[in-house]
């Protein structure tokens, strides 16, 4: 059975890469009708922060990635929270040291600290030098009665070839007399993330495992371990680094990478989900859109990517502009009027919202141009800020125009609306494009041009909704008053 896991530890919040690559263990799980587990690695206590585990477990409810067993919820091999496993991982020490497979190191931080100076001005690469190896185990029981500190290391057998078959490396191969005698089990019985990972994985019956390729440098260390645990290794793919597009890791330096970030920006779950799968995987086609369970349908292995993908946030921002597009209608109402609601309170403009219905007809036309939800606010201004027009001199198009062209323009299109008094029929946009049109004539403008000036007048900005829609939401009376400001 395939069983993955995704092993965060709450020591930030959940970055966007964690999600990433808890999705491709998701992905590989429900794909084979196998388990997804969520255990959750706190055993670094001091680098934990507060609320770390809840904002793991509600990301991946965000996202859609419910997963089988993990805190909450449970399972056969629960606990799923480390730090409520201290137990398993000191019995399991305990049953290397029975195996000779590990060993009790009595060396104080000093002696060792002098020993990583000593390496390092030798410029060999620090490596305990095994001085507590050879200690007898009677002996050693006897020294920790008496109350000395120690810590549990492996006993790293010499001369060894430790081969790894990575799905995304290949064979990865290793001498063990590179590798150091790690640490197991601390001297304040906690467990390293050695002991706990391959404990965990091998108790938790993990088949698969997806992370990021900083791991690898561990993996010899794992392999002595499992096979001192007598259990498969199981299968690999170490996902190579995402990269920010100026070079280099992807980092915080250079814009959001936590996953409540990108919410709080606006970025829709589902979109940066699946700007998520296309980075490190490549469909049998060029198809770009995929929901989570077309994608796990589609999901393999073997199409993840060797090269490291450049984190484009443009791409993301398409993606984002295309699926609220897509918006179901109560989607839509949802996300757009949280947003709206919000801007209008901050504005102290509620007061002017009479129902919904008003509001959606004005978040409808302004759809198709929101990429990311944060951009509401400014492009619904327009309806209820009174806009300076920009100056038309810094426009395309009208800039060849004078001053007084502009105004003498604007304060006849004003004369020609309040000619229509109440004349019904002459409130409908073939009537106002026309009238547009033959003003532009009369004075020899481009029509493209006039079209411009009026929208610049009425909408404050060069690019706005839909002209004419935009003006039938605002009134007449109100078109007249931003018509005859212009001056
Ligand atoms: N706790 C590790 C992390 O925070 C897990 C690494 C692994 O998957 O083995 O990424």
């Amino acid at each position: 059975m395939v069983r993955t896991r995704f092993a965060p530890s709450p020591t930030g919040f959940l970055h966007i890469g964690g999600v990433r690559t808890a999705l491709y263990s998701y992905a590989l799980a429900r794909k084979h009708k196998g388990a997804f587990v969520l255990r959750i690695e706190d055993t670094d206590k001091k680098r934990e922060i507060e609320g770390g585990i809840k904002n793991i477990v509600d990301g991946l409810k965000v996202f859609g990635m419910k997963f089988d067993e993990g805190p909450g919820i449970e399972g056969p091999y629960k606990p799923y929270i480390q730090s409520k496993r201290l137990k398993i991982y000191q019995e399991k020490a305990q049953e290397l040291i029975d195996k000779g497979k590990a060993y009790y190191c009595f060396c104080s931080e000093e002696r060792l600290k002098k020993l990583r100076e000593s390496q390092q001005k030798a410029k060999k690469q620090p490596k305990y030098d095994g001085k507590c190896r050879e200690i007898k185990k009677a002996e050693a029981e006897k020294r920790i009665k008496n109350g000395e500190k120690f810590v549990i290391r492996l006993k790293v057998p010499r001369g060894e070839k430790l081969i790894l078959e990575d799905v995304l490396l290949g064979k990865v191969s290793w001498n063990s007399n590179d590798v150091d005698d790690q640490v197991l089990l601390k001297s304040d019985s906690f467990p390293t993330y050695h002991l706990a990972v391959v404990v965990d994985d091998v108790l938790m019956k993990i088949s698969h495992i997806t992370r990021g390729i900083e791991w690898l440098a561990s993996v010899p260390k794992h392999i002595l371990l499992y096979k001192a645990f007598d259990y498969k290794f199981p299968v690999t793919a170490h996902m190579p680094v995402i990269l920010d597009p100026d070079g280099g890791k992807l980092s915080k330096r250079k814009g959001a990478v936590a996953v409540n970030e990108f919410l709080e920006q606006g970025y829709l779950p589902e979109a940066t989900l699946n700007f998520l799968m296309l980075l490190g995987w490549a469909p049998k086609d060029d198809r770009e859109f995929f929901s989570l369970s077309e994608f796990v349908k589609e999901f393999s292995m073997e199409r993840l990517n060797k090269a490291s993908p450049v984190f484009d946030r443009q791409k993301l921002l398409w993606f984002n502009g295309e699926y609220i597009r897509k918006l179901s209608k109560k989607g839509f109402e949802v996300k757009f009027l949280t947003w709206a609601k919000k801007y209008l309170k901050d504005k102290k403009l509620l007061k002017q919202l009479t129902d919904d219905e008003e509001l959606v007809k004005k978040l409808e036309l302004i759809q198709e141009r929101v990429s990311v939800l944060s951009e509401i606010p400014n492009q619904l201004e327009f309806f209820y800020e009174n806009m300076h027009a920009p100056n038309p001199k810094e426009i395309k198009g009208v800039k060849r125009y004078e001053k007084e062209d502009y105004v003498k323009v604007v304060s006849e299109y004003a004369e020609i609306i309040r000619s229509y008094e109440e004349d019904s029929s002459k409130w409908k946009h073939e009537k106002w494009e026309e009238d547009i049109r033959s003003l532009a004539d009369k004075y020899s403008w481009k029509h493209g041009d006039m079209f411009m000036m009026i929208r610049l007048v009425i909408c404050g900005s060069p690019v706005s909704p839909p002209l004419f829609e935009s003006m039938v939401i605002l009134g007449k009376d109100e078109i007249i008053r931003r018509l005859g400001e212009y001056k």
